[in-house]
């Protein structure tokens, strides 16, 4: 092991005011990585906690460690006093401060080191880094980093299932273009360590309202457009879809990845109204960067095959620059 971790093991050594954060908006490899670490750290008697800068899906409520998960924007003062006072910061899942808006001002101004676990491109650098693109997840990389902090890990049930709840959702189900052998080795040893695996599915993928079934349909029937031509299709969802479903943070989760189901398409966006902004979310195959495309264009980024970004253009709009974009990016690259 380099001498990097050998400093960060020492000082894990003694128990120490743990903070864990991750970027806004948390999905399912936000909380299943900063609750797998919450939980191997505090079995380790540490003191930790969980501070997710903006509120998260009910339907990771049954994560082990959920109680103990603080929301920046409904408790400014006690996150505020908790980071104030910690020894050190964990950030999971992100590359860059801006990510856990509107926390990224309070924290640029402390003076804690920080320790980055991320899967993302481009990282901006910290005092620890466990940075590597080629992971399916930051939950590959939270077991790795127990090995690293460990002689003999024993991983806990609670630990086992908050990582594969990462592997899972991050590779959309061990499908998308982010999955690897260490999902599977991983997958293995947790099953090893009690990951009780169709407990965890149910919660996944059986714990969903009728509405956001409905919704779904709507979606794929009425709110999809499909240009075969560019290989590029779009889903809209607008306030009156958020109305007519009850539509919850979290319910359009994965609904971005179904074009790519269509033979010839390689680039699905997701175009969502929400209250100031329109949030963008691009999923693309094989060498197609929507990072490249979220950085350039949308003020955003993310992974080669999977990126986010914002505009504030109307749909019909936001469809047609999308569209002049990625012709532009497909011809410059050679893709088409
Ligand atoms: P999603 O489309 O599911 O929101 O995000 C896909 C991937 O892109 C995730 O890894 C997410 O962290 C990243 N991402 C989403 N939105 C943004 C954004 O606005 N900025 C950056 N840098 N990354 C984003
Ligand atoms: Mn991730």
């Amino acid at each position: 092991m380099n001498s990097e971790w050998e400093s960060l093991r020492t000082l894990l050594n003694h128990p120490c005011n743990i903070a864990i954060t991750t970027h806004q908006r948390p999905d399912g490899d936000a909380m299943g990585s900063s609750l797998a670490l919450y939980n191997y750290l505090t079995e380790r008697g540490h003191q930790a906690q969980v501070i997710t800068p903006t509120d998260y899906p009910e339907y990771f409520n049954w994560m082990p460690g959920n109680d103990n998960v603080w929301v920046y924007t409904q408790n400014k003062q006690d996150c505020e006093i908790y980071l104030e006072n910690a020894d050190i910061l964990f950030c999971l899942d992100f590359n860059t401060l801006p990510r856990i808006s509107p926390m990224d001002t309070y924290v640029s101004t402390l003076d804690v080191p920080i320790v980055l676990i991320d899967h993302h491109l481009k990282p901006d650098t910290f005092q620890w880094s466990l940075s590597n693109t080629k992971a399916c997840s930051t939950c590959e990389l939270v077991f790795q980093f127990i090995h690293l902090m460990e002689d003999k890990p024993t991983i806990s049930k609670d630990v086992a299932h908050c990582i594969y709840t990462g592997l899972y959702t991050d590779t959309g189900g061990f499908q998308n273009g982010a999955v690897n052998k260490a999902a599977f080795t991983i997958t293995a040893a947790l099953l090893d360590a009690e990951l009780d695996i169709h407990y965890v599915l149910d919660q996944l993928n059986g714990n969903g309202s009728e509405n956001r079934v409905r919704f779904l349909g709507n979606s794929l029937l009425n709110k999809m457009t499909v240009n075969n031509e560019l290989g590029l299709a779009f889903i809209v969802v607008d306030r009156k879809d958020a109305r007519t479903y009850s539509l919850q943070s979290g319910d359009t989760e994965g609904l971005v990845n179904y074009p790519l189901s269509i033979k010839g398409i390689n680039i699905s966006v997701l175009i969502k109204e929400e209250k100031d902004i329109i949030k963008l979310s691009f999923r693309s195959k094989g060498n197609i960067s929507v990072d490249e495309i979220c950085r350039a264009h949308f003020e955003g980024g993310g992974h080669r095959n999977a990126a986010g970004g914002r505009t504030i253009l109307t749909p019909p709009l936001a469809i047609k620059k999308i569209t002049e974009v990625v012709d532009k990016h497909l011809k410059i690259n050679k893709i088409v």
